[in-house]
């Protein structure tokens, strides 16, 4: 099997990107360490666990031969509420989780390997396996590391979800042709960061991003935090906003006012925001955001 068929079969799916790498220790392993030898990383601190795994991916998956990485996009369009607050662009508030659908997509792929490799078994990761999943797509030369930490597709920009495809299956692995960091001299997304979370290039305090304090953090947003949120009560994005690789489009309302969500109890949650993105943060933190927008 030709790796043009699956990658052909994976853009009939919607993907924009597809590449692939073998299985061995990830090109920035030592970079992921340093950074969390030293980062602030709040209430994830599973990212410190299972490291073992992170460095040898044969682990996740038995006979492993080739991990694939595949790019798949969301709008650059910012969901919004029609009295003008926001969520990040990949929460698609109108559309089921992407975990869900992505999981879908993906099996579909492995059903695809299996026509071709019959004796093969796959695993698809969509945020379920610990693996450096930038580094691989990197290695894989789909992308590049923009200095805003994000995977940079060129021709299309870092508004893109990454999934995994673990497989025995043994494609040709074409020899390593990463793309070089293609940012230059622009540093908009270290400039503009509201919260100074980006502190240089490619360096991230986690605990100080929005995107972790909106939907990761357990705690409440505090007082100072609240006034670099903007109108955007999940996520962030503005990293990937200013950068000129992604193009911009106007907001769409897709959400209902904030003072409805206020109200929402339950089983309105459920009904309106039921199997998207937001029901991993939950209602009580979409509100808490809310109330921290609105005591600015
Ligand atoms: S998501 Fe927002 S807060 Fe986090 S690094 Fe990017 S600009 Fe800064
Ligand atoms: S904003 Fe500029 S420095 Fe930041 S990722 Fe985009 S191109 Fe790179």
């Amino acid at each position: 099997m030709s790796n043009q068929a699956f990658i052909d079969r994976a853009k009939e799916l919607g993907f924009i990107a597809a590449g692939f790498s073998k299985p061995q220790t990830p090109a920035h392993l030592d970079f992921f360490l340093s950074w969390l030898h030293h980062a602030e990383i709040g209430d994830m601190t599973y990212l410190k666990r299972n490291t073992g795994l992170r460095k040898d991916p044969r682990r996740l998956l038995d006979g492993l031969q080739t991990i694939v990485s595949l790019a798949y996009p969301y709008p650059a369009t910012k969901p919004s509420t029609p009295d003008g607050y926001n969520a990040s662009r990949y929460s698609t508030p109108e559309q089921e989780d992407y975990h869900l659908r992505l999981r879908r997509l993906g099996k579909e792929l492995c059903t695809f390997i299996k026509e071709i490799f019959p004796e093969s078994h796959s695993r698809v990761c969509v945020d379920s396996a610990p693996i450096l999943e930038r580094s691989f797509a990197v290695t894989s030369g789909i992308g590049f590391f923009g200095k805003n930490n994000m995977l940079i597709v060129p021709g299309y920009g870092s508004y893109c979800f990454l999934i995994e495809i673990l497989t025995t299956a043994q494609f040709s692995i074409p020899f390593a042709r990463e793309i070089e960091n293609r940012c230059g001299s622009c540093t908009r997304c270290i400039d503009t960061c509201p919260t100074e979370a980006l502190k240089a290039p490619f360096c991230i305090d986690v605990s100080q991003c929005l995107s972790y304090l909106t939907i990761e953090a357990r705690h409440d947003i505090d007082t100072k935090m609240a006034k670099k949120m903007g109108n955007t009560f999940f996520g962030c994005d503005v990293c990937q906003e200013v950068c000129p690789f992604n193009k911009q489009d106007a907001p769409t309302v897709s959400m209902p006012p904030a003072d409805t969500i206020m109200r929402m109890k339950a089983p309105d949650f459920k009904r309106v925001f039921g199997k998207t993105a937001f029901e991993r943060a939950g209602l009580e933190k979409l509100k808490s955001n809310i109330k921290a927008l609105l005591n600015q």
